[in-house]
Formats: structure tokens, sequence, C-alpha cells
């Protein structure tokens, strides 16, 4: 398992608020000017109408003469303002967002990393589809927060409060009215938010079921078209479809019930204040444009309510986000170097397993011992320069025995040494350097042919690509391309046979040139004469180096130095082809099974 290390929760929250400011760290300068620029806007936001109200309940009323020369200075004063307000609202429009997406970016390229980082059995445990959307939608509901947060809390804070101030000021009988309202404004959003968090949730729910049958029936598109079972894969996807349907049309029921609802409070509030208004001035205490202002001021309350209310949920989120984000980036991956390893010094390529025991971390909390061992006191002595082949049933443990050498899992006891040095105690580079895998699934990267080659090995040259291609029996394939050496595989390229895939992929370890080589032999059937020059390449590859391959094929059975039957996780036989079918064993019993009558 991934470990975390134990915190209280105080330290935790602490921990966790500290490393959220260390995002904002190197751009305290935007942050800063962020809500100075925030500050200032709600200031103009607050002082427009109490200006306005200075205006008509003063200026105005003096002579023509008087207006027409003030109205220079309420230009200049005006225009000066709003060119503040505007440059204000730009840098936090613009400059917040790039703040906000610069941390979503370096958060990204932390998590990026941590993936980089863990050791294979976390991608057993967890799914690439979750991995993925942890990579985009969590960041972004944390770069949304951290942009947001600051205007939208400052912002609204200031313009609440400080409209209420001046309201009290120029009215307070009809302010308590307004602070009624408000605060049933502010409980029927509150209890309106709750019930729309539920609907949203389910909305999730559906829209990530819908996409997760789109997955399925994606991935699974040769099944789906084997068992010509189309109208079965329609019928499901048009019942998640339906069902996500349903939950928007519920959304957007609740979302438009709690947007009449504002508009009727606030429909209510604005009756209540001109009724109140009108009969104050009727009474002589409140002065016309003091009621006019006062209208102005009320607009100036309600959006910034809505956006702290609203953006609870935001932050909510966020918060779940990062701690999901910090969960992943602080743990360990489960296999590290050892303190002080050094580099691994192949000298003849001798491999010896010695009693080894392994079992699989299902991940699901319990403890290692709860999980069946696949590997059981497993020994196993490679000669230099030896081909072995693993053979027995599917299941017995010959690709984790595989596994265990480059340690893409540790064993659980017992040990694996490459010319006497333990797998455990050296770099697990200089380990990897040294072990050539050529696996059953080729993955070629988006890019070109000759990048595919020089995979891990970017200051490979030209010369060396094509000796590699060379070798591996795939240069005369490349040549003929249009494009030769430069086009493009993968996604957005040419579509390769299983077997030319095969060859790029051994061109690949003949390039790298390690000293011990893995191969998973393809047991999909290939073309024979694919077949016959991805051999041939094997073969060539495997001269001079130990290589342990896991066999389907009689032929390299048959070529192979010896053979060892794996079966329930422990070599039960070991030998050439002849000595083992004279024993009559496993091996025997194995061989009648899957090649009798076939020819090698
Ligand atoms: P073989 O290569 O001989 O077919 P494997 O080494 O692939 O055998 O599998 C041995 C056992 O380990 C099987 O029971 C298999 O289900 C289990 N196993 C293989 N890979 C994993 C994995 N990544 N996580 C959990 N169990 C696995």
């Amino acid at each position: 398992m991934s470990t975390v290390s134990p915190k209280s929760p105080a330290q935790h929250r602490r921990g966790l608020f500290a490393s959220f400011l260390g995002y904002y760290a190197g751009q305290m300068h935007l942050f800063i000017a962020d809500i100075v620029c925030a500050i200032v806007v709600a200031g103009i936001d607050l002082a427009f109408p109490q200006i306005l109200r200075t205006l008509t309940g003063g200026l105005f009323r003096q002579g023509s003469d008087a207006i027409t020369s003030a109205l220079v200075y309420l230009l200049v004063g005006f225009v000066v303002m709003y060119a503040v307000r505007f440059g204000c609202r730009y840098f936090v429009a613009y400059w917040g967002h790039v703040m906000g997406a610069r941390m979503e970016s370096r958060m990204r390229e932390d998590l990026f990393d941590a993936y980089e980082r863990m050791s294979l059995s976390f991608f057993d445990r967890n799914k690439s589809g979750d991995l993925m959307s942890r990579l985009v939608s969590d960041l972004f509901d944390i770069s949304e927060a951290a942009h947001h947060g600051p205007e939208f809390l400052l912002i609204g804070f200031i313009e609440v409060v400080g409209s209420f101030a001046i309201l009290s000021f120029i009215n307070v009988p009809l302010t308590v009215c307004l602070g009624v309202v408000l605060a049933i404004l502010v409980v029927y959003n509150l209890r309106a938010n709750l019930q729309m968090k539920a609907v949203f949730r389910e909305n999730r729910v559906r829209i990530s079921n819908v996409n997760s049958r789109l997955e399925d029936s994606l991935a699974g598109v040769r099944v789906v078209k084997s068992f010509a079972a189309e109208d079965v894969e329609r019928e499901k996807f048009r019942e998640s479809n339906e069902a996500y349907l349903d939950s928007k049309v519920r959304m957007y029921r609740a979302m438009g019930r709690y947007q009449a609802g504002i508009a009727a409070l606030m429909g209510i509030l604005y009756t209540l204040i001109v009724v109140m208004g009108g009969w104050l001035i009727a009474q002589g205490q409140m002065e016309a444009t003091d009621l006019a202002t006062y209208a102005l001021y009320i607009s100036l309350f309600t959006t910034p309510i809505e956006n702290i209310l609203n953006f609870t949920e935001t932050f909510q989120k966020a918060i779940a986000g990062f701690r999901r984000f910090k969960e992943m980036v602080d743990s360990q991956p489960e296999i590290e170097d050892a303190p002080g390893a050094s580099a691994l010094k192949v000298t003849k390529g001798a491999i010896s397993y010695h009693d080894v025991h392994f079992a699989y971390d299902s991940g699901d909390g319990e403890g290692a011992g709860e999980n069946p061992e696949v590997i059981r006191g497993l020994n196993l002595d490679i000669r230099p320069g030896e081909t072995i082949a693993l053979v027995g049933a599917s299941g017995g443990g010959k690709s984790t025995t595989c596994a265990l050498l480059p340690r893409f899992y540790d064993v659980d006891s017992g040990s694996i040494t490459i010319d006497g040095q333990d797998v455990r105690s050296v770099t697990q580079r200089s380990l990897r350097e040294a072990i050539g895998i050529v696996q059953q699934e080729v993955y070629l990267f988006d890019g070109t042919i000759a990048e595919n080659i020089a995979y891990g090995n970017p200051r490979a040259t030209m010369a060396q690509i094509e000796q590699a291609a060379e070798k591996a029996n795939i240069a005369e394939f490349i040549e003929t391309l249009p494009d030769g050496y430069e086009t493009q595989v993968g996604e957005r390229g040419t579509r390769l046979s299983g077997g030319q895939k095969q060859r790029i992929a051994i061109a690949r370890v003949f390039l790298k040139d390690p000293k011990i080589l893995i191969l998973d032999e393809a047991t999909s059937a290939l073309d024979n004469e694919s077949e016959h020059a991805v051999q041939e390449s094997l073969a060539s590859l495997s001269r001079g180096r130990t290589t342990i391959v896991i066999a389907h094929r009689l032929s390299t059975i048959k070529d192979a130095d010896e053979i060892a039957t794996i079966d329930a996780g422990r070599v039960v036989e070991r030998g050439t082809h002849e000595e083992l079918l004279a024993r009559g064993g496993t091996y025997a019993r194995y061989y009648r099974m899957q090649f009798e009558g076939a020819r090698a």
C-alpha cells in the first residue's frame, strides 16, 4: 500500500492549508494585486450610488449654470473612476485567472510526477479513468476556488457590509425591514443550496455512468461486434443516457425554482421598500433621492450574497479535491531504492531466485497475509548467457516470476540476485537499464517510428536507430513507408500489424542493448510470415544475453538451452526438452496437451 505519514486531524488541516498557500508562492505579487484590485472595484461600486445621491440631492438643485460648470469635473471624475475600475476589473478577470491557472499547472505537474513515481501495484489498484479525472476535474475545481475565493469572498464581504452600513446611515426603519427580508433570503438560499447539492451530486453520478458505459462499449468493441451485441449495448446506453436526462431535468427544475424564488423575494423586497419609502417620504421623514439611492444599493447587495452562498459549494469541492490531491502527491511509492543503493554491475549476467515467496497486494485494506501467494518458494538459477524457457499452465506464475526480476513488485521473502547482487540493494534505474523486456502487448507511443525505437534513449543517433531496426528485421519494411523512419505511429499515425509492432519493440531493445532479457512470447497468432520474422529477430536478440522467455511455441521451447516448468508458483521440473519428455512428468503432460499433433 502507498503510505501517508500519520498526523492528527488538526495538524493535517493546518498542513493542508499551508501546502495550499505554498502554491500561491512565487505569485504573491499577483495575489496581492488581485486582492487590491478587487477591493478597489468593490469600493467604486459602493461609492457610485452615494455620489449620485450627493449630486441629485445637492448639486443638481442649484441653477443650471452651476450644473454645467460642474459637469466638466464630473465627466473627468467619472472617466478616471471608471478607467480605474475597468483596469482593476480586467486585472482580476485576467491575471486572477492566470494566477489560478498557474497554480493548477504546477499542481498538475506535481500530480503527474507522483503518478510516474508510483510502483506498478499502484496502477493495479487504481483505474486509469479515475487517475485521469483527478488530473483534470479535481484540479479545475481547486484552481477555480484559488482564483475566485479571495475575489468573491473579499469583494462580497466589502460590498455587503459596506452597503448595509450606508443603508443604515440613510434610513434606519427601511434597513430593519431590509434586514428581515435579507435574513429570509439567506435561509432560503442555504436550504435551496442543500437541495440542489443533492440534485447536482446525482447528476454527476449519472453522467459518470454514461461515460463509463461509453468507455466500456468502446474498449470492448471487438467483443460487441463478435457477439453482434450492438442492440444490447444500445439498450444499456439508452438506459443510462435517459437516467442522465432525467436527472438533468430535475436539476433544471430545482434551479428554475431557486431562481424564481430569488426573483420573488426581490420583488417583495422592492415592493416593501417603495411602499414603506413612499410612506416615509409622505411623512416628511425621507428625501425622494434617498429612496432612489436606497434602491440602487439593494441591487449591490444580492449578487455578492448569492456569489458567497454559491461559492461554498465550489469551495467544498475544492477542499475535497485538494485533500485527494495531497494524499496522492504525498504518498510514497511502495518500491524505493534502498538508502545508499549502488548501481548494478552486470559482469556475466547470472540470475538466481532463492526461495521466493510473493503475493499480490489486493489493496482492500487486508493484511498482506490475507492475499493468496502466487509464488511459493520458487528456486531458479540461470547461467550467464543461457536462454531459459518458462512453460506451464496459465496462472502458474510465469509472468509474475519475470515481473519480480526488474522489481516491478518486491518479493515477500527470499531473494533474487543478479551476479550476486540482490535486486533490492541496487538502484532501480541501473537494474532496469540492465534488463530488456519485450511484452506480448506492444505499446507504441504517439510519435515517429524513429522516436519509438529510440524510446528511453533520446541521445541515440539515426545510424544507431537504423542499425537496431536492421537487427530486428524491420528496416526493410520501414524503408518502404513514404516517410520512412519519420512515419507517425500510435493513435495519430499509420496502423501497423501485430508483427510489425513486435519488431519495432524488439528494435527498441536492440538499441538499449541490455545484458539480460525477458521475452513474453505473443500468444495471439501472428500470420506465419510475421511469426517467422519475429522469431528470427528474437533469436538474434537473445544471442549472448541471459534470456528468460515465457514460451508458448514449441519451436521456442526446443531452441531454449533449458526449460523450467512452473506450476502453482514453483519450479517443478527443469531440463532440456528431450530430458523432460523422457521423464514423463508435468512437462510431458503439458506438452501432450499443448503440442501433440502440432508441428514445431
Ligand atoms: P502465468 O504467467 O503463468 O499465466 P501469472 O504470473 O500471470 O501466471 O499469474 C499468477 C497468478 O497471479 C494468477 O492467479 C493471477 O490471477 C495472479 N495475478 C497476476 N497478475 C496480477 C496482478 N497484477 N494483481 C493481482 N493478481 C495477479
